[in-house]
């Protein structure tokens, strides 16, 4: 439940992606059904860029929610909509009795005319979480950079345009993935330095390939400290190996962090039950 976020109790989430192909639900399904249980307090659902599969979402959130009767939260982004499609996105979802949702600016499509982009209905995340707080009865959570925001010159206004989102009504964040739990807790001191009051789930995401360093990774922006690196350069060619080395990684992180009190975690489970399972039988054994 998602109330253990806000009690200040141990918190487990997951997020996942709708399928890419039409027709991929029952698939899908079965991927929700081997996640969900593992007994997340929430499972929330990515949004593709522009908005071309919001109705995707909805549905696997919708199933997350009404058929596990596990909490959703569904991402949206407001770079590539006008304010009309994010109000019947918000309907529908709450049709599908789904209140929560990660308020997202989005990236640039690299199609975007730079009239495109300067024209959009709201600049900023914040500007959408003040809409939907005043128009739309829903919950709402935002995106933090624990290494800052790409596009941001330091992490320190980084951190005043989160503030901004928490007093818009952001009312929990989630971290971008990163690898060493420094940086993070440097962030946290930082946030809390800022007035960041509250709760902020910590982002991890298993490296399971080494292909994984050349998307996700890099679009994300996280360093790499020296430990993952000599890993993937050891294991990188055995898939095997990779798999379980990226594996016990992801739980030594997340151990250090439990350690030091960081207590709500938010995995990246890319759809992978497995890999997420191995996980959490470690770390909550
Ligand atoms: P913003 O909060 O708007 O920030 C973007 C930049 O603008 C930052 O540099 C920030 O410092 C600056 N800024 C913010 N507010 C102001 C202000 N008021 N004035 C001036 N500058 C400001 N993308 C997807 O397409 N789909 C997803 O499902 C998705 N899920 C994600 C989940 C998580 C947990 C994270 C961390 C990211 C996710 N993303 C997703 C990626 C996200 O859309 C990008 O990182 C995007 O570039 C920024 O989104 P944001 O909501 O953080 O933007």
């Amino acid at each position: 439940m998602l109330q253990n976020l806000f009690n200040h109790k141990r918190s487990l989430s997951f997020e996942v992606f709708p399928p890419k192909k039409d027709g991929d639900f029952e698939s899908a399904f079965q991927v929700m059904d081997a996640l969900g249980a593992l007994s997340p307090d929430f499972i929330s659902v990515t949004y593709g860029a522009g908005g071309s599969r919001a109705g995707k979402t909805v549905e696997i959130a919708s199933y997350i929610q009404n058929t596990l009767g596990i909490d959703a939260m569904a991402h949206m982004t407001c770079v590539g909509s006008r304010q009309e499609s994010l109000q019947q996105y918000a309907a529908a979802l709450k049709e599908h009795n789904i209140s929560y949702v990660l308020a997202l600016r989005g990236d640039r499509p690299k199609d975007m005319t730079d009239e495109q982009f300067n024209s959009r209905d709201f600049a900023h995340a914040s500007d959408m979480m003040r809409f939907l707080k005043e128009n739309e009865a829903l919950h709402i959570a935002g995106a933090c950079y624990p290494e800052k925001h790409y596009e941001s010159f330091s992490l320190e206004s980084d951190l005043n345009n989160l503030k901004k989102k928490q007093d818009a009504g952001a009312e929990f964040f989630i971290s971008q993935m990163f690898f060493d739990n420094d940086y993070y807790y440097s962030f946290l001191e930082k946030a809390e330095k800022k007035g960041i009051t509250v709760p902020i789930c910590a982002g991890i995401m298993p490296i399971t390939s080494a292909s994984q360093l050349g998307t996700t990774v890099t679009l994300s922006g996280s360093s790499i400290p020296r430990a993952l690196s000599n890993l993937i350069a050891t294991y990188g060619d055995n898939k095997e190996d990779m798999c379980k080395a990226g594996i016990d990684y992801a739980i030594r992180q997340i151990r250090d962090l439990q350690e030091n009190d960081v207590n709500d975690i938010h995995i990246y489970a890319m759809n992978k039950p497995k890999t997420t399972r191995e996980i959490v039988e470690a770390i909550y054994r």
